[in-house]
């Protein structure tokens, strides 16, 4: 199979609709990757990272790994940066995880944002780390130096990729791997275009919403930045933003809105509102 060939299969795969995928994973080309003579020219341990697209999505990396570049020491807990058009509501969904392009595992090289994407945690943790355990076991058995290529696949504007592919080639024996990898969790549905999850659109968005709001809030009152709503008439104020009920009857004439610190309105004999203000 040429280069048109493998893109033309994988374009197939990443047009299936996700509920007619019956493999996590799949064997492209018999498992021969296609570099590129100048793919070869990677130097050890200096993984290249591709350049964000003009959508800011991570593409993925190339790397030339070997018993060198496989880290002495595992922390428990790596740090990353977060993944671009990555948001809170990922977080929440217990369903995506900041995933690494090249493996530490394998490169020993702490994030680079442009090595981070959104995948579900069993591509993370399942259906990628299955690969590279392979590739890793091969480097160790048999000291090999293999050249090694990750690809986000994403289908039109999506921030979400479709699934990866991931391209081996061991450079002192004929050992490859060319696999493509769906970024899907079973059981779970959601738009590739934003990470929302299907049939649960409402409740979700109003729930991280909500958190999102509480969040911003306690760090805007923190640091001061807060406006209210005073109620003059019953000399209780508000957030300024949260449409609290119980300033749905009040008159315009006894609204004022402030900029006055919580501490200057308590200082000036008003009470907060045990509804909005101390709720958040
Ligand atoms: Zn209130």
């Amino acid at each position: 199979m040429n280069k048109e060939g493998v893109e033309k299969v994988i374009n197939e795969l990443i047009n299936i609709e996700p509920n007619k995928i019956k493999k996590h994973t799949v064997i492209i080309n018999d498992d021969k990757p296609l570099f590129d003579k100048k793919d070869f020219d990677t130097i050890e341990g200096k993984p290249q990272y591709f350049e964000l697209d003009s959508k800011g999505r991570s593409n993925g990396a190339i790397a030339l790994i070997s018993k060198n570049t496989l880290p002495l020491i595992t922390k428990k807990k790596l740090k990353y940066p977060e993944p671009s058009n990555w948001n809170k509501a990922f977080e929440n969904k217990k369903l995506f995880e900041k995933c690494h392009i090249i493996a530490y595992s394998l490169s020993a090289k702490l994030a680079n944002p442009n090595n981070i994407f959104i995948g579900t945690v069993k591509l993370n943790k399942s259906y990628m780390k299955k690969v590279e355990n392979e590739v890793r076991k091969y480097i160790n058995d048999k000291s090999a130096k293999i050249l090694y290529r990750v690809t986000a696949k994403y289908k039109d504007t999506n921030k979400i990729p479709i699934g990866v592919l991931i391209e081996a080639q061991s450079i002192d024996d004929n050992y490859s791997i060319c696999r493509f990898c769906y970024n899907i969790q079973k059981g779970k549905k959601f738009r590739y275009s934003d990470g929302m999850t299907v049939g649960e659109k409402q409740i979700w968005s109003k729930v991280v919403q909500t958190v999102a709001n509480k969040i911003a809030r306690k760090n805007n009152r923190k640091n001061g930045y807060t406006n209210y709503t005073i109620n003059i008439k019953t000399k209780i104020f508000h957030l300024y933003d949260n449409d609290c009920k119980q300033l749905e009857n009040a008159e315009p004439k006894n609204i004022q809105e402030t900029t006055a610190t919580e501490k200057d309105l308590l200082a000036v004999g008003l009470k907060c509102c045990k509804n909005c203000v101390k709720d958040n």
